[in-house]
């Protein structure tokens, strides 16, 4: 067996993820391992059935990769913070006392201050209890002023009086699990300072080595602040670069990053690892130290780096890597990297199976994968032989030691390098040899570059179209300056940072020369990022196709395993068939040509959890599709050039209308101007191709200019609607009921929102946006077509809306308030929900159902929503 890691890892793997699809208990998988391993050993003992004593070890592997997954999700402490909230054990509605030791220096962010507190206890009426687990705690500057909080540093013991609560999952299909991610990283609830004095320090008892580690990374962040006083946006890259830490990027300058695949130079992780090790061993190398005293040192740092940083488990998983290499070069003549690379997957998962699920360790894994099973042996068969033939040119005996098409392209560099000789005069006489070569070893390095670059792009592209619905075409070619570049940054920079604490002297020269560098890493993202249709977003690849995509990557991996060997036609023929079924796959990726899901010959209204605010998704029988809204949550706003709070229409709205397999909207339509509906277009009109953008009355805001800007921009035909319009599209009508009045308004306002009615044969829908009580005592007194079956209940459900009048107009069966969770509103108001309760109206709220989806054939009307399909686990 020539890579068993990797057998392993895999086996693992298939066992984690039975466990995760299909959850059979710690005891079956105990037993299961028990009896394979058992049956292993008896196998093994009578040495003739050598390959089913494999098998069967490998079936234990999996049945452990299960046990470690269930053992995980088992082991949650009683009193873990957010089991005792979730479990109604500690009552959160109100704010109390919470006391722990904080786990890093207190963040500074462009608008406040988070602090992340290791918990010990709480407090409430009742008195202290201990509790578990990590409390993330947002203090916004606009709340209070940044002079009044008290200096607080890692391993300080503080009391937070903070109303905190489990960070919630928005109930949508295809929402991202934040509940999850966040766990991974050790925080269970979230919640925000109401005032700096709400914040008491309660002394620091005697540090732990992870406290000292915690001060020294924030005295270093400082350092790096220190270099660049005049240049922010330099200083907020070196954060990212050298330390992890993120939060002085602007979007802007992020998302030029990510348009050209060059998010990861701005994740700590695989490169930055392996900048720092190759330049220790350059440098272990200059000093003529032995092989072990290097690997040690190298260990030693990259041991205190993971230790330092802010987003430990990409850079763990690049260290451990890197470790599990250079210990097995010490150790063996030759490194199957493919092995080390499972080895450290394995080693990893064993630790927290659950970390399977997170998209960081697929790319991490997935790109290592390709690189040591794919563009290694691919650089070894076209440039490693060239290169090797550039050695010792003049020495004609060596050539024979050479595959035959080396041989002569030696002799043709002696015979260039002899015509050089003659023709270049005296001064250049006897430099010819290296005129020659230099510039041909840097050529044969650039190929290289260029071909891992392009495959590790390859290789992450559908992770990177299922997870950020991204494709980037400039990829392999933005990555070959970008990797250069933060191969020289990111030793240079921890010089730099080093000698600042020496010699302030030297620390400015050096800040000198990363200055350019970073200023040439921003310049030359921002020259690809310009580039036009070079990167798009695009729905997530179907299940089958990421099957297909991988498997045939494995099938690629072990035909250019076999072809390094021997050139025997069918390894060849195998390794060319499956690298162009890998194209037709990547093709199918990043085209996305697959049909919506959505049900034909179906009216589906589906009103989104997006919080407080509104977001409908609407698709007509014959594919048809109209978005009303896009959410905006209150504490989004774009603050020069940040973003302070979550983007619904970029993680919430957007990713539902990928995982329906949209590219393109034909109608986005705002129902009016306030911030909890139109924020979120931006997004969905810069992720969507949009046919017309549908608006009432004009508005004098600067978020509503905003809009118009953008979709004029975007060549996107805006149609002001009004009262009396009417569309049909595959059989269903439609027509809007409000406004009648369509001249410019200076302010936004409720009562001018857009009013569609839906009618699809014998059912109808009243979509009214946040209408209140006069507009409804209008639409009731023109007698307007009120009366339909689905109901999304104007404002909210707020008590200035759903009059007796109106809901008796309409007599609905159902109806959906979309309301935030415990919205400082107070929606839906008690005495609303009772007045549809006394109709007898199925009443359900996206905060607790989530989406809520009513279809219908024009016969009966079916309601669906998310937790009812999605019961808590
Ligand atoms: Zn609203
Ligand atoms: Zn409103």
């Amino acid at each position: 067996m020539k890579l068993p890691a990797v057998w392993l890892a895999l086996a693992f793997i298939a066992g984690i993820a039975v466990e995760r699809a299909r959850p059979a208990g710690t005891h079956r998988w105990l037993f299961a391992a028990v009896l394979a391993m058992a049956l292993a050993f008896l196998l093994l003992s009578s040495r003739r059935f050598l390959w089913p004593a494999w098998v069967v070890t490998l079936v234990a592997w999996c049945a452990l990769g299960g046990l470690a997954a269930s053992l995980e999700r088992s082991s949650i402490p009683a009193d873990n913070a957010a089991r005792l909230v979730t479990q109604g054990q500690l009552d959160t509605s109100e704010p109390l006392r919470w006391r722990g030791r904080l786990r890093s220096d207190p963040l500074r962010l462009p608008w406040g201050v988070r602090y992340e507190i290791a918990l010990e206890e709480v407090q409430n009426a009742a008195g202290a209890h201990p509790v578990s687990g990590g409390l993330r705690v947002n203090y916004f500057y606009n709340v209070g002023k940044r002079a009044d909080l008290p200096p607080l540093r890692a391993g300080d013991r503080i009391e937070a009086l903070v109303q905190a609560r489990p960070p919630r999952n928005f109930l949508d299909p295809g929402a991202f699990d934040a509940r999850g991610w966040l766990a991974r990283q050790g925080i269970h609830l979230v919640g925000s300072l109401r005032s700096a004095e709400l914040l008491t320090p309660l002394g620091t008892p005697p540090l732990a080595l992870r406290h000292r580690l915690a001060r020294w990374r924030g005295q270093l962040l400082e350092r790096v602040d220190t270099l660049f006083p005049a240049a922010p946006a330099r200083s907020a890259v070196l954060r990212a670069m050298l330390l992890g830490d993120r939060s002085f990027v602007d979007s802007d300058t992020s998302l030029a990053f990510q348009k050209t695949a060059a998010f990861h130079v701005l994740v700590l992780a695989g490169l930055h690892v392996a900048a720092l090790a190759m330049f220790l061993f350059w440098v272990g190398r200059r000093l003529r130290l032995p092989l072990v005293v290097t690997t040690l040192l190298t260990l030693a740092a990259l041991a205190a780096y993971v230790g330092v940083v802010q987003e430990r488990p990409p850079i763990l998983r690049a260290a451990l890597m890197a470790a599990a290499f250079l210990l097995a070069r010490l150790l063996f003549r030759r490194v199957e990297l493919l092995n080390t690379v499972a080895l450290a997957a394995l080693a990893l998962l064993i630790a927290a199976p659950s970390s399977l699920g997170d998209a960081s360790f697929q790319l991490s894994f997935v790109a290592a994968g390709v690189i040591a099973g794919l563009a290694l042996p691919w650089i070894d068969r076209s440039s490693g032989p060239y290169r090797d033939g550039l050695e010792h040119l003049g020495d004609v005996t060596r050539d024979t030691s050479h595959p035959p098409r080396v041989a002569q392209f030696r002799l043709d560099l002696r015979a260039v390098i002899r015509w050089l000789d003659a023709h270049l005069g005296p001064r250049w006489a006897g430099r010819s040899s290296s005129l020659l070569t230099t510039p041909l070893r840097a050529g044969l390095r650039l190929w290289e570059l260029v071909l891992l670059s392009a495959t590790i792009q390859l290789g992450m592209l559908p992770l990177l179209a299922l997870y950020f619905h991204r494709v980037s075409l400039g990829g392999p070619a933005s990555n070959v300056p970008a990797v250069l570049l933060t191969g020289l940054i990111v030793p240079l920079g921890f010089l730099t940072v080093g000698a600042s604490f020496i010699w302030s002297g030297l620390a400015a020269v050096l800040a000198k020369l990363l200055g350019v560098l970073v200023t040439a890493l921003l310049a030359s993202i921002e020259w690809f990022a310009r580039w036009p249709h070079l990167s798009y977003r695009i729905p997530g690849p179907p299940g089958w196709l990421l099957f297909a995509f991988l498997a045939v990557i494995v099938l690629l991996v072990a035909a250019a395993r076999a072809a390094r060997h021997t050139s025997a036609f069918p390894y060849r023929a195998a390794e060319w068939l499956a690298g162009a079924a890998l194209v037709v796959l990547a093709i199918a990726v990043a085209t996305y040509p697959f049909a919506p899901r959505l049900e034909k010959g179906k009216l589906e209204v589906t009103v989104l959890d997006v919080g407080q605010g509104d977001s409908i998704f609407v698709a007509f029988p014959d594919g048809h599709t109209l978005l009303i809204d896009g959410g905006g949550l209150a504490g989004d706003e774009r603050v020069g050039g940040y973003r302070t709070g979550t983007d619904v229409g970029e993680e919430v709205v957007s990713p539902y209308l990928w995982q329906r397999g949209l590219k393109r909207l034909d109608v986005v339509a705002l129902s009016h101007a306030h911030h909890d509906h139109i924020e979120g277009l931006f997004a969905v009109l810069d992720n969507f191709r949009a046919g017309q953008l549908w608006v009432g009355r004009d508005i004098g805001s600067r978020a509503y200019e905003e809009l118009m800007a953008e979709s004029r921009s975007r060549e996107v035909s805006v149609v002001h609607r009004r009262q009396g319009d009417a569309f049909e599209w595959g059989g269903v009508k439609g027509s809007v009921l409000w406004p009648t009045d369509l001249s410019t308004s200076p302010s936004a306002a409720n009562d001018d929102s857009l009013v569609l009615r839906l009618e699809d044969g014998a059912i109808r829908f009243l979509l009214p946006g946040d209408i209140e009580k006069k507009v409804e005592a209008e639409l009731v007194a023109q007698e307007a077509p009120l009366a339909a079956e689905f109901l999304k209940v104007p404002h909210h459900g707020s008590r200035t809306s759903s009059t007796s009048g109106f809901l008796a107009a309409v007599a609905p069966r159902a109806a959906v308030v979309s309301v935030g969770e415990n919205n400082p509103f107070g929606h839906p108001n008690q005495q609303i929900v009772e007045r549809y309760a006394e109709d007898g109206v199925h009443l359900l709220r996206t905060d607790r159902d989530g989406a809520v989806t009513a279809s219908t054939d024009g016969r009966s009307l079916a309601i669906h929503s998310y937790a009812e399909a999605h019961p808590p686990q």
